[in-house]
């Protein structure tokens, strides 16, 4: 049997003004993705399946991927589609369709990706099974839920089981294909808006409602559970948790089971709280340097591109360069860092010379400025990671601070071993995240998270929606 794969994978932020086009979206066409599939989890989970079984042929057709962001320019996802399309009609008659989607991609002027791929895909191929792995934070809406056959989302956050969950969803449509039976899936919405940082699910509550999913998937019937977040940095109109149950052939027990679920999130939800000590960025900056311990990892959440926020917010600077600088007290900062493409092509062109240097405060104009940092750009590195970034490390009397030419994550320690740092020996790193990635949580001797403002503010509150959410 044939099998057509392809992957859209993106949490686009709509807080965020910043449009994700072609240079910060990493593409594998075609047969590209068998020799790239480690660099797409998701995608190597569904083609390991298949590959391992051998009773189907795969035709890979468009797997993009980028670091969240702003929303997607539009052209650029239609000329992707367009291309997922083209690589179709040269494919044999398809009889399945086995996805890697985020569930949260938004496109400018058209909303959500998914929606909008699906329906195509539905309009074209009408009684071709479609298969969907998801992030946890996908945001489910109801052209999503009227054209898959089934989705499987992610049970962990930060998110562990990317691979089985590619893994997963293949297998559902292995079962769907080999018994000639047709899922039988149920969603139930609960209209809330979780801030990201309070879903880790080695705490309560998301540990005991995952457990509650794993406890649904040992009956035979049920096939999958998931609970998908949505996205709480998305003022979208369909947002919001929505539990999924895919069961075999008895569609009265997964709609049974799925308000089931909906209604153990509705019980639990007044228990959400951030794991982490969490206080305003000046509180936990002060804190942080009163630490004896080293290193201390300090998050500024509200400015998380691993969430899509624009990474140029610069109070975090401000506050270590101008209002705690006399709290420092030769304690070594690092901090991992900022985006800025223009602040690095002005380094890259004063290598090892005391400069004055604007940073930051680009594109996100709302909650900060460009702050002024006299200092010495010591270190430059190029071509690191996917992106082929630029990373200068600038150093001021106060900190050293790694500027990024491209909008990348923070997540591990790779940045700072190509720049030729030990991080474990300063006393403060601060990283532009929320809740900590499994590795600093190895390596921080404590931890605090700032609530700083910016296009991942974790008090919901604080943000304009202009839809109707509880926000938790
Ligand atoms: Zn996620």
């Amino acid at each position: 049997m044939n099998i057509a794969i392809g992957g859209f994978f993106h949490e686009s932020n709509t807080f965020n003004p910043i449009i994700t086009g072609k240079e910060d979206i990493v593409v594998f066409e075609k047969e590209e993705i068998f020799t790239n599939k480690s660099a797409f989890i998701m995608a190597k989970g569904i083609i390991d399946y298949f590959q391992e079984r051998g009773e189907y042929s795969l035709y890979p057709l468009v797997f993009m991927k980028a670091v969240p962001n702003g929303e997607i320019n539009r052209e650029y996802y239609l000329l992707l589609k367009e291309r997922f399309f083209a690589y179709l009609k040269e494919a044999p008659q398809i009889d399945a369709f086995v996805l890697a989607l985020h569930g949260s991609m938004r496109v400018e002027g058209i909303g959500s990706a998914e929606s909008d791929l699906l329906a195509d895909i539905k309009k074209q191929y009408p009684s071709t099974p479609i298969f969907s792995a998801l992030d946890m934070h996908a945001s489910i809406t109801k052209t999503m839920m009227e054209t898959a056959d089934a989705f499987v989302a992610f049970k962990t956050a930060p998110h562990i089981d990317v691979w089985e969950t590619g893994y997963k969803i293949a297998e559902l449509a292995d079962f769907s294909l080999k018994n000639k039976i047709t899922l039988k899936t149920a969603y139930a919405k609960v209209n809330c808006l979780i801030a990201g940082e309070k879903s880790e699910t080695d705490c309560q509550p998301m540990k005991s409602l995952i457990d509650e999913l794993h406890q649904l998937e040992k009956e035979a019937e049920i096939l999958s559970a998931s609970y998908c977040l949505g996205f709480p940095w998305a003022d979208a109109k369909e947002n919001g948790v929505t539990a999924i149950v895919v069961c075999k052939t008895d569609q009265e027990r997964a709609d049974h089971a799925a308000r089931y679920l909906a209604d153990k999130f509705k019980e639990k939800k007044h228990l959400f709280g951030f794991s982490m000590p969490s206080l305003p960025p000046e509180q936990a900056l002060i804190e942080a340097l009163k630490q004896e311990k080293k290193p201390v990892f300090v998050s500024d959440s509200g400015d998380n591109p691993t969430a899509g926020s624009t990474a140029d917010n610069t109070e975090i600077i401000r506050l270590l360069s101008k209002d705690l600088k006399d709290k420092i007290n030769e304690k070594s900062i690092l901090i991992a860092g900022i985006f800025d493409p223009l602040a690095v092509a002005f380094c890259e062109k004063n290598m090892q010379t005391e400069i004055e240097l604007f940073v930051g405060g680009i594109y996100d104009t709302k909650y900060c400025k460009p702050v002024l940092l006299q200092g010495v750009p010591i270190k430059k590195i190029e071509g690191f990671g996917l992106l082929n970034t630029t990373l200068i490390l600038f150093k001021t009397k106060e900190f050293e601070l790694i500027i990024c030419s491209k909008h990348i994550g923070f997540t591990n320690s790779e940045m700072f071993k190509a720049l030729g740092i030990n991080h474990l020996k300063k006393d403060l790193v601060i990283v532009k995240l929320g809740y900590l990635t499994e590795e600093f949580r190895d390596d921080a001797a404590v931890s605090f998270m700032a609530l700083s403002r910016g296009c991942t503010d974790e008090v919901l509150s604080r943000l304009d929606y202009s839809y109707q959410y509880e926000l938790i």
